[in-house]
């Protein structure tokens, strides 16, 4: 890592003129524009909010998504519905003169780019490209295919993919950028490496590459996984590559080994074109390791923008104290010191501003004082939210203990995920039936970045129960570090390094089915989250700065970037390699 210095890192920095493309499927860009579903979005904009605070020479490419990642709502049964959320990409962003074509179903499908600028602390740009075939002279299919995020079946999804790869490669040297490496932020943007092998290939005959052409490819990419289970492995069958991709192109995969189980593997692709591959958090690493040994894949762990998910209280407290945790969020090792008082005071004012929403949002006046729980994301089955109403009846008798509880819900499922809708039906239904004076337990509708600020900041503690492996890290308990917010989880993904039982939460201990996993959770709120919160105020206090000392100071965007910046996009090793072939460089 960079030793830390006054100035913060500059373009000059780095050993290179070349700049770094990351394709992203989606990118949480700006509150207002809705190009992003959940977490990996998420962790896309709060990865370029830090890249522009420490001058890391990057670009990005998404797409576009024009109607929106969709809007919830649920009606008083919990029944999920859904709405589009068209924007107007002209009020956030310039469109760029280029164009280019890409080849889908022996179609020319021509794509046009959007830039958004996106401008770090210190003025340095990052642009942002949202790939867009809404575009005379495609037809009427082709012009939507920059639609819908995740939307559509697996041929949509292919189809965009060749939009986001190989358009995003193609109308990066349109634009004019000189690129030393291409970051796929997931198997999305794998086809990139097919955009990249013609290129190399000089647009020569097909089939012909040689293992000195591969070598060039992968001398430039880099890939990050997200999933730690096979089945979530972004995945096409042979016929639907053949037939959307073409022959040629799928016999050059099917040649390098990117095929397992007679589907093409995106994350194989990636993988077997990377010089460089991570998982999301330690445990991720290993898990991936276990799913493709034949491959090295480190682990980088994930982060948050501090500045973007730190409440204002809260920020105006550490400004007050140590305003270097801005330049620095290694500095927020300093909120050890905080006063116990002025933190308790600023969560006040969080927890404050969050009941005063959810008063306008549902009419439901909550009491500021009362233990508040909070449980937000994605809602898949493996997330398991109906655990904590496993035992109604003792998680009534720990409210009673605790001088009430309450517990507030959000999240979207996906429109074609049914367990998933069920599973907020049941909640919404449980909610209903166990919710009275002393227990009250609410479902707010349309989880987004703005709701996930508020629930992150003003919950007294922030609950996950994933099925082991499943969590590959989980960045939302990382958002409620950033606040002093302490977790109670299963100990997976980023949890396995952030828990010190008592210092910035609890574990919730694993066992052999679910109901033992609600005992355990059920045993840390009775005789460890309850009488610490109840009898102890200045003990919470401590709680909580402990938790923004050792957490905060580690689980950002800030430290991750620069681990991306030395491990994978300029590691030492590659520098001297990197100044020779400058020179050379061709585009
Ligand atoms: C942070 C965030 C997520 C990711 O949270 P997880 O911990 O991975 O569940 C998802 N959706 C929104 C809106 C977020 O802000």
């Amino acid at each position: 890592m960079q030793p830390t210095s006054t100035k913060p890192f500059s373009y000059e920095t780095f050993p290179s003129s070349g700049l770094v493309a990351y394709f992203s499927m989606e990118i949480a860009i700006n509150p207002s524009m809705p190009t992003y579903s959940g977490g990996l979005g998420v962790l896309a904009g709060d990865t370029l909010r830090s890249a522009a605070d420490l001058g890391v020479p990057l670009v990005a490419f998404t797409l576009l998504h024009r109607k929106g990642y969709f809007q919830q709502h649920l009606d008083s049964a919990g029944t999920q519905s859904e709405d589009i959320q068209p924007w107007n990409p002209a009020d956030f962003c310039t469109e760029e003169p280029a164009r280019i074509t890409v080849s889908v179903e022996d179609r020319t499908v021509i794509v046009r780019a959007w830039r958004y600028d996106l401008v770090g602390r210190y003025g340095h740009t990052v642009p942002i490209y949202l790939l867009d075939t809404d575009v005379d002279g495609n037809s009427g299919w082709d012009r939507g295919l920059t639609d819908h995020l995740y939307g559509g079946d697996t041929n949509y999804r292919l189809q965009q993919e060749i939009v986001l790869g190989m358009g995003g490669v193609r109308m990066a040297h349109a634009l004019g950028h000189r690129l030393n490496v291409y970051h796929m932020n997931e198997g999305h943007a794998a086809l990139l490496v097919l955009a990249l092998l013609e290129r190399q290939l000089g647009g020569g005959p097909l089939g012909a590459d040689t293992e000195a052409d591969i070598e060039q490819v992968r001398k430039k990419c880099v890939f990050t996984t997200h999933t730690p289970v096979p089945a979530g492995h972004d995945r096409f069958s042979t016929e639907q590559t053949i037939r959307i991709l073409g022959g040629d192109r799928t016999a050059r995969l099917e040649k390098q080994g990117c095929f397992r189980d007679g589907m093409l593997n995106m994350t194989l692709l990636a993988l077997r074109f990377s010089r460089y591959a991570n998982g999301v958090a330690l445990q991720h690493g290993k898990v991936s390791r276990e799913m493709f040994p034949e491959f090295a894949i480190d682990s980088i762990t994930n982060g948050v923008h501090a500045p973007t998910w730190v409440s204002e209280p809260v920020q105006q407290l550490l400004d007050a104290h140590f305003s270097s945790w801005r330049r620095d969020n290694l500095y927020l090792r300093n909120a050890i010191d905080l006063p116990e008082d002025e933190i308790l005071s600023a969560h006040a004012r969080s927890k404050e501003a969050l009941l005063t929403e959810v008063a306008t949002r549902t009419g439901l006046v909550l009491n500021p004082k009362v233990l508040t729980l909070g449980f937000a994301r994605r809602v898949a089955t493996y997330k398991r939210a109906t655990l904590m109403f496993t035992d109604p009846q003792r998680l009534l008798e720990i409210a009673t203990a605790a001088g009430g509880l309450q517990i507030l819900y959000a999240g979207k499922a996906h429109p074609q995920d049914e367990p998933g809708k069920a599973l907020i039906h049941q909640v919404v239904e449980d909610a209903a039936k166990y919710s009275n004076d002393i227990l009250r337990i609410v479902y707010l509708e349309n989880y987004d970045w703005a709701l996930g600020a508020m629930l992150t900041a003003g919950v007294d503690v922030w609950v996950n129960t994933p099925k082991r492996p499943y969590e590959a890290s989980g960045t939302s308990g990382m958002k409620a570090a950033l606040n002093g917010v302490p977790s109670l989880s299963i100990l997976d993904g980023w949890w396995i390094e952030g828990c010190i039982e008592g210092y910035t939460g609890w574990a919730i201990e694993d066992g052999e089915n679910d109901a033992e996993e609600a005992n355990s959770l059920y045993k840390k709120l009775e005789t460890a989250v309850v009488p610490l919160y109840r009898d102890t105020p200045e003990k919470w206090a401590r709680l909580m700065r402990n938790t923004l000392a050792f957490n905060g100071s580690y689980f950002n965007t800030n430290r991750m970037v620069k681990q991306y910046t030395r491990n994978a996009y300029y590691p030492v090793k590659l520098i001297e390699q990197t100044k020779v072939e400058e020179e050379a460089f061709a585009d």
